[in-house]
Protein backbone atom coordinates (compact mmCIF):
# COMPACT_ATOMS: atom_id res chain seq x y z
CA UNK A 1 0.00 0.00 0.00
CA UNK A 2 1.68 3.54 -1.21
CA UNK A 3 2.88 5.51 1.92
CA UNK A 4 1.08 9.17 2.92
CA UNK A 5 5.17 10.33 1.04
CA UNK A 6 4.30 9.42 -2.85
CA UNK A 7 0.33 10.41 -1.87
CA UNK A 8 -0.63 12.89 -4.95
CA UNK A 9 -4.26 13.17 -3.80
CA UNK A 10 -5.16 12.44 0.27
CA UNK A 11 -8.39 13.04 1.56
CA UNK A 12 -8.95 13.34 5.32
CA UNK A 13 -12.00 13.67 7.51
CA UNK A 14 -14.10 14.63 4.16
CA UNK A 15 -17.61 15.62 5.19
CA UNK A 16 -20.49 16.93 3.31
CA UNK A 17 -23.68 17.32 4.49
CA UNK A 18 -26.83 19.05 2.84
CA UNK A 19 -29.42 20.94 4.65
CA UNK A 20 -32.68 19.71 5.15
CA UNK A 21 -34.90 22.34 5.39
CA UNK A 22 -38.63 23.43 5.72
CA UNK A 23 -40.78 26.25 4.81
CA UNK A 24 -40.22 28.60 1.43
CA UNK A 25 -40.49 32.30 3.53
CA UNK A 26 -38.65 31.44 6.52
CA UNK A 27 -36.48 28.51 5.61
CA UNK A 28 -36.00 26.18 8.73
CA UNK A 29 -33.31 24.28 8.88
CA UNK A 30 -34.47 20.82 10.36
CA UNK A 31 -31.75 18.47 9.54
CA UNK A 32 -28.72 17.32 7.35
CA UNK A 33 -28.59 14.46 4.93
CA UNK A 34 -25.29 13.53 5.62
CA UNK A 35 -23.83 12.08 2.03
CA UNK A 36 -20.41 12.21 2.97
CA UNK A 37 -19.64 11.67 6.87
CA UNK A 38 -15.99 11.18 7.45
CA UNK A 39 -14.16 9.63 4.32
CA UNK A 40 -10.65 9.35 4.62
CA UNK A 41 -8.03 7.53 1.75
CA UNK A 42 -4.77 8.69 -0.18
CA UNK A 43 -3.99 7.99 -3.87
CA UNK A 44 -0.17 7.44 -5.28
CA UNK A 45 0.73 9.21 -8.49
CA UNK A 46 -0.90 6.22 -11.48
CA UNK A 47 -2.52 4.15 -8.75
CA UNK A 48 -6.15 3.25 -9.35
CA UNK A 49 -8.15 3.49 -6.12
CA UNK A 50 -11.93 1.95 -6.96
CA UNK A 51 -14.68 2.90 -4.82
CA UNK A 52 -17.60 0.52 -4.36
CA UNK A 53 -20.97 0.61 -3.08
CA UNK A 54 -24.81 0.59 -3.12
CA UNK A 55 -26.63 3.66 -5.02
CA UNK A 56 -27.39 6.84 -2.27
CA UNK A 57 -24.15 5.56 0.07
CA UNK A 58 -22.56 8.46 -1.79
CA UNK A 59 -20.12 8.18 -4.08
CA UNK A 60 -21.28 10.66 -6.76
CA UNK A 61 -20.76 13.02 -3.65
CA UNK A 62 -16.93 12.58 -2.99
CA UNK A 63 -16.19 12.98 -6.58
CA UNK A 64 -18.03 16.45 -6.87
CA UNK A 65 -16.23 17.36 -3.99
CA UNK A 66 -12.72 15.97 -5.48
CA UNK A 67 -13.15 18.00 -8.59
CA UNK A 68 -14.62 20.91 -6.90
CA UNK A 69 -18.03 20.98 -8.05
CA UNK A 70 -18.78 20.98 -4.66
CA UNK A 71 -17.15 21.98 -1.38
CA UNK A 72 -17.02 19.73 1.64
CA UNK A 73 -18.52 20.51 5.00
CA UNK A 74 -16.06 19.46 6.36
CA UNK A 75 -11.86 17.81 6.03
CA UNK A 76 -8.75 18.24 3.84
CA UNK A 77 -8.39 17.51 0.09
CA UNK A 78 -4.73 17.18 -0.43
CA UNK A 79 -3.15 17.54 -4.08
CA UNK A 80 0.60 16.99 -4.11
CA UNK A 81 0.74 18.57 0.07
CA UNK A 82 -1.52 21.12 -0.39
CA UNK A 83 -5.62 21.58 1.22
CA UNK A 84 -6.95 22.49 -2.00
CA UNK A 85 -10.63 22.14 -0.84
CA UNK A 86 -10.83 25.77 0.23
CA UNK A 87 -8.60 27.21 -2.82
CA UNK A 88 -10.65 29.90 -4.86
CA UNK A 89 -9.55 32.21 -7.67
CA UNK A 90 -6.89 31.50 -10.01
CA UNK A 91 -4.65 29.04 -7.37
CA UNK A 92 -8.14 26.72 -7.73
CA UNK A 93 -8.29 27.06 -11.57
CA UNK A 94 -5.12 25.87 -11.61
CA UNK A 95 -5.59 22.70 -9.23
CA UNK A 96 -8.13 22.17 -11.57
CA UNK A 97 -6.86 21.54 -14.58
CA UNK A 98 -4.75 18.49 -13.25
CA UNK A 99 -8.19 16.22 -11.57
CA UNK A 100 -11.04 16.09 -14.13
CA UNK A 101 -14.37 14.06 -14.18
CA UNK A 102 -15.57 11.69 -16.37
CA UNK A 103 -19.07 11.44 -15.82
CA UNK A 104 -21.50 8.23 -15.29
CA UNK A 105 -24.14 9.13 -18.34
CA UNK A 106 -22.52 10.05 -21.70
CA UNK A 107 -26.40 10.50 -22.96
CA UNK A 108 -26.68 13.67 -20.76
CA UNK A 109 -23.59 14.77 -19.67
CA UNK A 110 -22.74 15.74 -23.85
CA UNK A 111 -24.25 18.62 -24.94
CA UNK A 112 -26.30 17.57 -27.95
CA UNK A 113 -25.96 21.11 -29.95
CA UNK A 114 -22.45 21.00 -29.73
CA UNK A 115 -19.78 19.33 -31.84
CA UNK A 116 -17.81 16.93 -30.79
CA UNK A 117 -14.81 19.28 -31.56
CA UNK A 118 -16.42 21.86 -29.55
CA UNK A 119 -17.51 19.22 -26.53
CA UNK A 120 -13.75 18.43 -26.45
CA UNK A 121 -11.99 21.75 -27.24
CA UNK A 122 -14.37 23.02 -24.64
CA UNK A 123 -11.84 23.17 -21.29
CA UNK A 124 -9.51 25.00 -23.43
CA UNK A 125 -12.14 27.91 -23.19
CA UNK A 126 -12.45 27.46 -19.32
CA UNK A 127 -8.57 27.26 -19.89
CA UNK A 128 -7.19 29.32 -22.46
CA UNK A 129 -3.60 29.36 -21.07
CA UNK A 130 -3.37 25.84 -21.73
CA UNK A 131 -3.47 25.37 -25.52
CA UNK A 132 -2.86 28.46 -27.65
CA UNK A 133 -6.00 28.81 -29.76
CA UNK A 134 -3.88 28.45 -33.45
CA UNK A 135 -3.67 24.89 -31.82
CA UNK A 136 -6.84 23.67 -30.40
CA UNK A 137 -8.55 22.02 -33.53
CA UNK A 138 -5.51 19.52 -34.04
CA UNK A 139 -5.17 18.97 -30.27
CA UNK A 140 -8.76 17.65 -30.27
CA UNK A 141 -8.53 15.53 -33.71
CA UNK A 142 -5.23 13.92 -31.72
CA UNK A 143 -7.48 13.16 -28.81
CA UNK A 144 -10.30 11.80 -30.79
CA UNK A 145 -7.49 9.71 -32.13
CA UNK A 146 -6.31 8.86 -28.78
CA UNK A 147 -9.60 7.66 -27.57
CA UNK A 148 -10.19 5.29 -30.67
CA UNK A 149 -12.37 7.90 -32.52
CA UNK A 150 -11.70 8.62 -36.16
CA UNK A 151 -10.22 12.27 -36.01
CA UNK A 152 -12.39 13.27 -39.08
CA UNK A 153 -15.45 12.71 -36.46
CA UNK A 154 -14.81 15.94 -34.96
CA UNK A 155 -18.00 17.84 -36.97
CA UNK A 156 -19.97 15.34 -36.20
CA UNK A 157 -22.69 15.66 -33.17
CA UNK A 158 -23.21 13.02 -29.92
CA UNK A 159 -26.47 11.51 -31.05
CA UNK A 160 -24.67 10.02 -34.31
CA UNK A 161 -22.89 7.97 -31.76
CA UNK A 162 -23.41 5.12 -29.52
CA UNK A 163 -22.99 5.01 -25.79
CA UNK A 164 -19.44 3.33 -25.78
CA UNK A 165 -18.16 6.01 -28.24
CA UNK A 166 -20.48 8.74 -26.52
CA UNK A 167 -18.14 7.92 -23.35
CA UNK A 168 -14.73 8.20 -25.17
CA UNK A 169 -15.86 11.64 -26.11
CA UNK A 170 -16.44 12.21 -23.09
CA UNK A 171 -12.89 10.66 -21.90
CA UNK A 172 -11.19 12.96 -24.17
CA UNK A 173 -12.62 15.82 -23.16
CA UNK A 174 -11.40 14.72 -19.81
CA UNK A 175 -8.13 14.52 -21.24
CA UNK A 176 -7.99 18.01 -22.76
CA UNK A 177 -6.03 19.90 -20.28
CA UNK A 178 -3.78 16.63 -19.50
CA UNK A 179 -4.50 16.33 -16.37
CA UNK A 180 -2.95 13.83 -13.22
CA UNK A 181 -5.90 12.26 -11.81
CA UNK A 182 -8.93 11.25 -13.34
CA UNK A 183 -12.40 10.49 -10.84
CA UNK A 184 -14.82 8.48 -13.06
CA UNK A 185 -17.86 8.11 -11.49
CA UNK A 186 -19.37 5.14 -12.62
CA UNK A 187 -18.20 5.81 -15.92
CA UNK A 188 -19.26 2.32 -17.52
CA UNK A 189 -22.46 1.78 -15.75
CA UNK A 190 -24.84 3.39 -18.45
CA UNK A 191 -23.23 1.28 -20.92
CA UNK A 192 -24.37 -2.25 -22.37
CA UNK A 193 -22.32 -4.82 -21.05
CA UNK A 194 -20.56 -5.56 -24.22
CA UNK A 195 -18.92 -2.62 -24.54
CA UNK A 196 -18.02 -2.05 -20.63
CA UNK A 197 -15.06 -4.08 -21.13
CA UNK A 198 -13.50 -1.87 -23.97
CA UNK A 199 -14.02 1.46 -21.97
CA UNK A 200 -12.55 -0.21 -19.09
CA UNK A 201 -9.36 -1.28 -20.75
CA UNK A 202 -9.41 2.16 -22.66
CA UNK A 203 -8.49 3.92 -19.06
CA UNK A 204 -6.01 1.18 -18.54
CA UNK A 205 -4.06 2.10 -21.63
CA UNK A 206 -4.59 5.65 -21.38
CA UNK A 207 -3.32 5.29 -17.69
CA UNK A 208 -0.07 3.37 -18.31
CA UNK A 209 0.19 6.27 -21.58
CA UNK A 210 -0.07 9.17 -19.47
CA UNK A 211 0.59 7.96 -16.42
CA UNK A 212 -2.51 8.93 -14.42
CA UNK A 213 -4.01 8.18 -11.09
CA UNK A 214 -7.54 7.45 -11.05
CA UNK A 215 -10.56 7.34 -8.85
CA UNK A 216 -12.91 4.75 -10.07
CA UNK A 217 -16.63 4.45 -8.79
CA UNK A 218 -18.63 2.08 -9.60
CA UNK A 219 -21.41 0.18 -7.70
CA UNK A 220 -20.47 -3.38 -9.29
CA UNK A 221 -17.49 -4.83 -7.29
CA UNK A 222 -16.43 -7.32 -10.21
CA UNK A 223 -16.00 -4.24 -12.56
CA UNK A 224 -13.68 -2.46 -9.92
CA UNK A 225 -11.44 -5.34 -9.45
CA UNK A 226 -10.43 -5.82 -12.89
CA UNK A 227 -8.85 -1.67 -12.89
CA UNK A 228 -8.39 -1.06 -9.22
CA UNK A 229 -4.61 -1.70 -7.26
CA UNK A 230 -7.01 -0.94 -4.13
CA UNK A 231 -10.40 -0.54 -3.06
CA UNK A 232 -12.34 1.22 -1.17
CA UNK A 233 -16.10 -0.45 0.39
CA UNK A 234 -18.31 2.56 0.36
CA UNK A 235 -21.34 2.33 3.23
CA UNK A 236 -23.86 5.36 4.29
CA UNK A 237 -21.04 7.78 3.80
CA UNK A 238 -18.22 5.90 5.06
CA UNK A 239 -15.35 4.04 4.06
CA UNK A 240 -16.19 0.58 5.72
CA UNK A 241 -12.74 -1.62 3.97
CA UNK A 242 -10.16 -0.48 2.22
CA UNK A 243 -7.36 -2.57 1.22
CA UNK A 244 -5.56 -4.51 -2.32
CA UNK A 245 -8.03 -6.19 -4.67
CA UNK A 246 -6.79 -9.37 -3.23
CA UNK A 247 -7.50 -8.25 0.39
CA UNK A 248 -10.77 -7.21 -0.07
CA UNK A 249 -11.87 -10.28 -2.83
CA UNK A 250 -10.53 -12.84 -1.23
CA UNK A 251 -10.26 -11.93 2.29
CA UNK A 252 -12.83 -9.09 3.01
CA UNK A 253 -13.45 -8.73 6.84
CA UNK A 254 -16.27 -6.19 7.15
CA UNK A 255 -19.42 -7.97 7.32
CA UNK A 256 -21.07 -5.57 4.53
CA UNK A 257 -18.15 -6.32 2.26
CA UNK A 258 -18.90 -10.30 2.76
CA UNK A 259 -22.46 -9.48 1.79
CA UNK A 260 -21.71 -7.69 -1.60
CA UNK A 261 -19.32 -10.39 -2.58
CA UNK A 262 -22.00 -13.12 -1.80
CA UNK A 263 -24.05 -11.37 -4.33
CA UNK A 264 -21.48 -11.58 -6.84
CA UNK A 265 -22.59 -14.20 -9.77
CA UNK A 266 -20.35 -16.99 -9.82
CA UNK A 267 -20.16 -18.91 -12.83
CA UNK A 268 -18.99 -22.31 -11.69
CA UNK A 269 -21.88 -24.08 -9.93
CA UNK A 270 -20.03 -25.85 -7.94
CA UNK A 271 -18.04 -23.00 -6.04
CA UNK A 272 -21.81 -21.40 -6.23
CA UNK A 273 -22.85 -24.36 -3.23
CA UNK A 274 -19.41 -24.25 -1.45
CA UNK A 275 -19.66 -20.61 -0.79
CA UNK A 276 -22.30 -19.06 2.08
CA UNK A 277 -25.03 -16.76 0.64
CA UNK A 278 -25.30 -13.39 3.12
CA UNK A 279 -28.50 -12.23 2.32
CA UNK A 280 -28.79 -8.32 3.48
CA UNK A 281 -32.14 -7.56 5.65
CA UNK A 282 -33.61 -4.77 5.57
CA UNK A 283 -32.99 -1.33 3.56
CA UNK A 284 -30.29 1.30 3.52
CA UNK A 285 -31.48 3.66 6.04
CA UNK A 286 -31.73 7.50 5.57
CA UNK A 287 -28.81 9.50 5.40
CA UNK A 288 -30.62 11.95 6.90
CA UNK A 289 -30.94 9.48 10.06
CA UNK A 290 -28.30 7.41 10.39
CA UNK A 291 -28.07 4.81 13.04
CA UNK A 292 -26.28 5.83 15.69
CA UNK A 293 -22.52 3.63 16.05
CA UNK A 294 -21.98 1.37 13.25
CA UNK A 295 -24.00 2.66 10.36
CA UNK A 296 -24.20 -0.86 9.03
CA UNK A 297 -26.09 -2.29 12.55
CA UNK A 298 -29.34 -2.34 11.18
CA UNK A 299 -28.49 -5.04 8.43
CA UNK A 300 -25.59 -7.02 10.20
CA UNK A 301 -25.64 -10.45 11.32
CA UNK A 302 -22.79 -10.00 13.49
CA UNK A 303 -24.54 -7.02 15.86
CA UNK A 304 -24.26 -6.58 18.89
CA UNK A 305 -25.20 -3.91 21.82
CA UNK A 306 -21.56 -2.10 21.54
CA UNK A 307 -22.03 -1.56 18.23
CA UNK A 308 -25.41 0.45 18.75
CA UNK A 309 -23.13 3.02 21.05
CA UNK A 310 -19.63 3.04 19.94
CA UNK A 311 -18.63 4.03 15.71
CA UNK A 312 -16.29 1.39 14.97
CA UNK A 313 -12.93 3.45 13.35
CA UNK A 314 -11.41 2.50 10.30
CA UNK A 315 -8.54 0.24 11.41
CA UNK A 316 -6.63 -2.54 10.74
CA UNK A 317 -8.53 -5.27 13.55
CA UNK A 318 -6.08 -5.94 16.33
CA UNK A 319 -6.30 -9.52 16.25
CA UNK A 320 -5.37 -9.29 11.92
CA UNK A 321 -2.34 -7.04 12.47
CA UNK A 322 -0.84 -9.15 15.28
CA UNK A 323 -1.26 -12.14 12.61
CA UNK A 324 -0.05 -10.61 9.59
CA UNK A 325 -1.43 -11.69 6.01
CA UNK A 326 -4.00 -10.59 3.55
CA UNK A 327 -6.40 -9.87 6.67
CA UNK A 328 -4.99 -7.79 8.01
CA UNK A 329 -6.24 -4.51 6.19
CA UNK A 330 -8.56 -1.61 7.61
CA UNK A 331 -11.96 -2.73 8.41
CA UNK A 332 -14.87 -0.55 10.72
CA UNK A 333 -15.81 -3.44 12.20
CA UNK A 334 -15.83 -4.46 16.24
CA UNK A 335 -15.83 -7.67 14.79
CA UNK A 336 -13.79 -8.22 11.60
CA UNK A 337 -11.74 -11.01 13.49
CA UNK A 338 -14.69 -13.03 14.85
CA UNK A 339 -16.44 -15.56 12.76
CA UNK A 340 -20.13 -15.31 12.55
CA UNK A 341 -21.22 -14.13 15.97
CA UNK A 342 -24.87 -14.96 15.89
CA UNK A 343 -26.79 -13.34 18.60
CA UNK A 344 -28.13 -15.54 21.52
CA UNK A 345 -31.67 -16.94 20.64
CA UNK A 346 -34.15 -14.53 22.28
CA UNK A 347 -31.91 -11.51 22.29
CA UNK A 348 -32.22 -8.42 19.18
CA UNK A 349 -29.25 -7.71 17.71
CA UNK A 350 -27.90 -4.23 19.15
CA UNK A 351 -31.28 -2.28 20.03
CA UNK A 352 -31.41 1.40 20.03
P1 LIG B 1 -24.25 7.55 -4.92
O1 LIG B 1 -23.48 8.25 -5.99
O2 LIG B 1 -23.44 6.59 -4.11
O3 LIG B 1 -25.49 6.89 -5.45
P2 LIG B 1 -24.84 10.24 -3.96
O4 LIG B 1 -23.53 10.81 -3.60
O5 LIG B 1 -25.42 10.63 -5.26
O6 LIG B 1 -24.75 8.65 -3.84
O7 LIG B 1 -25.91 10.60 -2.82
C1 LIG B 1 -25.69 10.32 -1.45
C2 LIG B 1 -26.89 10.82 -0.65
O8 LIG B 1 -26.90 12.23 -0.67
C3 LIG B 1 -28.22 10.37 -1.20
O9 LIG B 1 -29.09 10.12 -0.14
C4 LIG B 1 -28.67 11.56 -2.00
O10 LIG B 1 -30.09 11.61 -2.08
C5 LIG B 1 -28.12 12.71 -1.19
N1 LIG B 1 -27.82 13.90 -2.00
C6 LIG B 1 -26.97 13.97 -3.05
N2 LIG B 1 -26.90 15.21 -3.55
C7 LIG B 1 -27.75 15.98 -2.78
C8 LIG B 1 -28.13 17.37 -2.78
N3 LIG B 1 -27.62 18.22 -3.66
N4 LIG B 1 -29.02 17.76 -1.85
C9 LIG B 1 -29.54 16.90 -0.94
N5 LIG B 1 -29.22 15.59 -0.89
C10 LIG B 1 -28.33 15.13 -1.80
MG1 LIG C 1 -23.70 8.19 -8.06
Amino acid sequence: MPGTAEAILEVSGLVKHYPLTRGIVFRKQVGAVKAVDGVDFSLAAGETLGIVGESGCGKSTVARLLVHLERPTAGAIRYRGEDISRLSGRALKAVRRDIQMVFQDPYTSLNPRMTVGDIIGEPYEIHPEAAPKGDRRRRVRELLDVVGLNPEYINRYPHQFSGGQRQRIGIARGLALRPRVIVADEPVSALDVSVQAQVVNLLERLQSEFGLAYVFIAHDLSIVRHISDRVGVMYLGRIVETGTDTEIYEHPTHPYTQALLSAVPVPDPGARDRRDRIILSGDVPSPADPPSGCPFRTRCWKAQVRCATEVPRLAVPEEFARRGGPAAHPSACHFAAERRVVPPAGEPPAAG
